[in-house]
């Protein structure tokens, strides 16, 4: 187990397109990326996030993980089974939209309101590099839209068409808390 160091914003790798992985490269032996995988998850946990692309700790590679099982920051939260998503691709995008408070390992401190696609088709690779297709929505889409946006150098403040609704995680919980529902953090 390790935990990486979280990547935060101002880091160029952030703002990188994340290279696809070679699906060889899962299987061999001689390669990092399994325990890369794990150590995502490893971090992803300790850091009380709900989802962590790799670019987050470091490494430009088009690989994701989620899971909210149980979460203590966000009870009433669906939960979301672990998954690890290589070589991610929306490849639908449902036209209604629901917007929500969302945060980022990368920018800790801060919380802002971003519209998304209520529902997503997701399909890529599992760890394994077996095809897989998500067809999911709600809190899920969120954070897999908000995912795969770091793999394509996005952060959730791009999203953001009212910047008047940033704020820092303090005043969000003073002046926003009791008006929205409470931020995701993948
Ligand atoms: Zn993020």
């Amino acid at each position: 187990m390790a935990v990486l160091k979280v990547t935060k914003l101002g880091n160029p790798i952030l703002r990188e397109v994340s290279k696809p992985v070679d699906l060889n490269l899962l299987s061999d032996p001689d390669g990092d990326l399994q325990t890369f995988i794990d150590d995502m998850v490893d971090t992803m946990h300790e850091e009380g996030g709900v989802g962590l692309a790799a670019p987050q700790v470091g490494r430009s590679l088009r690989i994701l993980v989620m899971e909210c099982e149980d979460s203590e920051r966000y009870p009433d939260r669906e939960s979301i089974p672990l998954e690890v998503i290589i070589n991610p691709e929306i490849t639908y995008f449902d036209e209604e939209k629901i917007s929500g408070w969302e945060s980022c390992l990368s920018l800790i401190d801060f919380s802002g309101y971003v519209p998304r696609s209520k529902r997503v088709i997701v399909e890529g690779y599992d760890r394994n590099g077996n095809p897989i297709k998500i067809d999911t929505d709600d809190f899920s889409a969120i954070v897999l839209q908000h995912e795969i946006d770091h793999l394509n150098g996005i952060v959730f403040i791009d999203r953001m068409p009212d910047l008047t609704k940033l704020s820092y995680q303090e005043e969000f919980q003073t002046f926003w808390a009791e008006k929205e529902t409470a931020p995701t953090q993948p």
